[in-house]
């Protein structure tokens, strides 16, 4: 049996000179594996740098097509619609109300995602969550947290019940304000 090129999947299916040629011309590594796979060799960065190397062409290592041209992006304030937001500008309460909103929005759409890849692992589809989606959903928290003040409150008023249930009176603020669920004993005194 004749080895075809240098014995590797690219030379196999004889596309080891235009494989070469490629990068001759200065087509990106990303793109010849691109051009590849649609001629069918389904291979790796790795594998093309053997072969390459095997015909002591040097692989190259800044992939041009790697490189993002960033330009910045102008922001005139004076200049964004606020029509197309569902809130009052003059109106801060319900600026908060919109943020939170989108926040919370965002947590949901990050909750479904880390549901969805824990029924793949209950389903056997998948080996185990993906770490990125975990750190995802911590963030999405994270952000809801931080412009809702979630924790904050619920924290506070689990910790005032404890100390109350030892029998100290703990000053509640008039002004604070509690989710839904959580009753306020000393709101509903003077009311
Ligand atoms: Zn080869």
């Amino acid at each position: 049996m004749t080895t075809i090129g240098c014995g590797c999947k690219i030379c196999k299916a004889s596309l080891g000179e235009y494989t070469n040629q490629l990068i001759i011309d200065g087509v990106s590594p990303k793109e010849v594996l691109e051009m590849l796979k649609n001629r069918g060799v389904k291979t790796t960065a790795k594998l093309l740098k053997k072969h390459l190397s095997a015909y002591e062409i040097q692989y190259p290592e800044t992939d041009n097509s790697e490189i993002i041209n960033c330009t910045p992006v102008k922001v005139d304030l004076n200049k964004i619609d606020f029509s197309e937001y569902n809130f009052d500008v003059n109106d801060i309460e319900s600026i908060i109300g919109y943020l939170q909103k989108i926040n919370l929005k965002i947590y949901l759409n990050q909750s479904k995602i880390t549901l969805q890849a824990q029924q793949d692992v209950i389903d056997g589809k998948s080996p185990n969550v993906p770490k990125e989606i975990l750190q995802n959903l911590a963030i999405a928290f994270q952000i809801l947290d931080k412009s809702t003040g979630l924790s904050t409150h619920v924290n506070q008023q689990e910790a005032i019940k404890v100390v109350e249930a030892m029998g100290l009176l703990v000053q509640r603020p008039s002004s604070f304000l509690l989710p839904s669920h959580v009753t306020n004993p000393s709101q509903s005194e003077t009311n």
